[in-house]
């Protein structure tokens, strides 16, 4: 699950940083009934301020409910709604990098011991992570027993083990 905004990955115009953090502040600009909103990102070497666009000459009728009370409330909530919308990230041209913005809630080790564990792992976020780091932190192992146990076939999942993942997945170990 998050634990924070995640860096906003975008070149800074008025320094060399690539890196961007977002507080949850919104802009919005009515003219007559069209609206540009945006969502405010600093750089966070010079704090110099990017806008990311959210809405650009949108009808006001055609803005769903609540999104724009959300805007003037500056909810950090939608930030962190919009930053993971992969049309928002294509149309700013930017990346996340989620580094220490995240932690892995396990619901405790009673069920280690076991000989055969099917395990569910969820995200709260899309957050993009390697299964076999997840998997040596949940499981208190080190990373290279997770792949020794991937290379004998006593831990197996339907997704590939080796890539990384940012969607919900199941894997079963045996010991
Ligand atoms: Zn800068």
């Amino acid at each position: 699950m998050p634990t924070c905004l995640p860096t906003v990955l975008r070149r800074c115009h008025a320094c060399a940083s690539e890196r961007f953090r977002a507080n949850g502040k919104f802009r919005v600009n009515a003219h007559h009934k069209l609206l540009d909103a945006w969502l405010l990102v600093l750089c966070a070497a010079c704090g110099d301020t990017a806008k990311l666009t959210i809405l650009e000459r949108v009808n006001v009728r055609s803005v769903r409910p609540g999104l724009l009370d959300r805007m003037h409330d500056n909810d950090p909530a939608l930030a962190a709604e919009l930053l993971q919308d992969p049309v928002v990230r294509r149309r700013n041209r930017i990346a996340l990098d989620w580094d220490g913005a995240w932690r892995l809630e396990t619901g405790g080790s009673d069920h280690l011991d076991r000989e055969v564990i099917d395990i569910s792992v969820r995200f709260a976020a899309r957050i993009p992570v390697r299964p076999v780091r997840l998997i040596a932190e949940g499981c208190g192992l080190s990373r290279a027993e997770v792949e020794g146990l991937i290379a004998e076939g006593r831990l197996v999942s339907a997704v590939r083990l080796s890539g990384r993942v940012s969607g919900d997945f199941t894997f079963t170990l045996k010991r």
